[in-house]
C-alpha cells in the first residue's frame, strides 16, 4: 500500500458530500493521483413541474465547478427566480421549493436527455463534460428509487416535501426507496470499486444520503469486498450533526446521534459490515474505544470543514488511515 497514487472511490450526498469532494480532490491532485469517482446518493431526486431534479448530484456538481452558492449552501451562484415566479403564479409545482433560473436550465437539460433515452449515468457524464471538475460523478443507481418518509400515522410523503416543506418536524418512523430491491448499481460502480485502492464515506447524513447507496443491491457486497480499505468520516461531531437534520433521521431508525453509534450503524468489514476505520472529531476523542469495540479502528482527526484547506486536511487523514 501507499507505494503508487490511490484509485479512490467516494460515496456521498449533497452538502456534506461536496465539501468532503471538494477536499478528497485537493488531496488527489497534490498526489498527481488519477481522479476520484463521486458515487452520489439519487434518493432525494424528484419530479417537479415536469423536470427530475437531482439535489444531491446538482450539489456536488455545481462545487467542483466552482458555480455553487456557497452563502446560501444550495443552488447557483448569482441565480434569480423568474421562472419561479411565474410558475407560482400558475399554481404549478410546490409553493415552499424554489427553482432557480440557472438550476431550471440544468434540469431542463437533464429532463431532455432522459427524454432523449440517456441513463441518469450518462446523463450526469454530460453535465460533467462543461467544467473540469477534477472528478466523476456517478449516480447511485439508473433506477428511480426517490426516498419517501413514512409518518407515525401511517402516511407518506416524497423525502423532499418532508425536510424543505416541513424541515424534519414531522415525526418519521421509517425511510423508503420504493423500487430499491430491484434496483441495479449503475454502470461503472461497481467497477470503480473493486478497481479502487480505498473507498472514502463522505461525512454525509448516514440514513437518507450514505443509506440509500449502500440499499441499492450489490454495493454493499461490492464494499465488503474492496481490495483496499473503506474508510468513513464521521457527520456527527460532539453528539451533533454540523448541518441539517441528521439527528432526526438516525432517532428514527434507532441509532443515536454520536459518532460511535454511526459506526455501529455501518458495522465492521471484520463483521459483517463495512468499514475498516471511521474518523472521529477531537472532541469525540473518548469515544474512541467504543468505536473499537464494534471493531473499527477509530481514528482521530479535525473534522470540521470550515474552508477548502480544511476539507483537504480531513481527505488527507482519511487517505492517511487507508494507508496513503
Ligand atoms: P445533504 O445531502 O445536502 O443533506 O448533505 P449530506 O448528506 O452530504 O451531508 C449532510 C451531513 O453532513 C450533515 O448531517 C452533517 O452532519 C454533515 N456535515 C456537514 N458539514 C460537516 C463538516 O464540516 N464536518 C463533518 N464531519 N460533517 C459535516
Ligand atoms: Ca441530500
Amino acid at each position: 500500500m501507499g507505494s503508487s497514487p490511490p484509485r479512490v472511490v467516494v460515496l456521498a450526498g449533497g452538502v456534506g458530500g461536496s465539501r468532503f469532494a471538494l477536499g478528497v480532490r485537493a488531496a488527489l491532485q497534490r498526489r498527481s493521483a488519477p481522479e476520484p469517482t463521486l458515487v452520489v446518493n439519487t434518493g432525494d431526486d424528484v419530479w417537479l413541474s415536469g423536470v427530475r431534479l437531482q439535489p444531491d448530484i446538482d450539489s456536488i456538481l455545481y462545487a467542483l465547478a466552482g458555480v455553487n452558492d456557497t452563502a446560501r449552501g444550495w443552488g447557483r451562484e448569482g441565480d434569480t427566480e423568474r421562472v419561479n415566479h411565474e410558475l407560482q403564479a400558475w399554481g404549478a409545482g410546490w409553493p415552499w421549493f424554489t427553482l432557480g433560473d440557472l438550476d431550471l436550465g440544468t434540469h431542463l437539460a437533464r429532463t431532455g436527455w432522459l427524454r432523449d433515452g440517456l441513463t441518469p449515468t450518462r446523463v450526469a457524464a454530460k453535465l460533467s463534460e462543461r467544467w473540469p471538475l477534477g472528478a466523476r460523478i456517478l449516480p447511485m443507481t439508473d433506477a428511480e428509487v426517490d426516498t419517501w418518509v413514512v409518518l407515525a400515522d401511517g402516511s407518506r410523503m416524497h423525502f423532499q416535501e418532508w425536510w424543505t416543506r416541513h424541515r424534519a418536524h414531522l415525526e418519521p418512523v421509517a425511510f423508503e426507496n420504493p423500487g430499491i430491491d430491484a434496483a441495479s448499481p449503475a454502470t461503472g460502480v461497481l467497477e470503480a470499486i473493486a478497481e479502487s485502492d480505498v473507498v472514502l464515506l463522505a461525512p454525509s447524513n448516514p440514513v437518507v444520503s450514505i443509506g440509500p447507496i449502500l440499499d441499492v443491491p450489490g454495493i454493499r457486497d461490492a464494499l465488503r469486498a474492496a481490495p483496499g480499505a473503506v474508510v468513513g468520516v464521521s457527520p456527527i461531531i460532539g453528539g451533533k450533526v454540523v448541518r441539517g437534520m441528521a439527528d432526526v433521521c438516525l432517532s428514527a431508525i434507532g441509532v443515536d446521534t454520536s459518532a460511535a453509534a454511526v459506526a455501529g450503524l455501518y458495522g465492521a468489514r471484520a463483521g459483517s459490515g463495512i468499514l475498516d476505520s471511521w474518523l472521529i472529531a477531537e472532541e469525540d476523542a473518548d469515544l474512541a474505544s467504543a468505536v473499537d469495540a464494534v471493531g473499527v479502528r477509530a481514528v482521530v482527526a479535525p473534522l470540521w470543514m470550515t474552508d477548502a484547506a480544511a476539507s483537504a486536511a480531513l481527505a488527507n487523514a482519511a487517505l492517511a488511515a487507508a494507508g496513503f
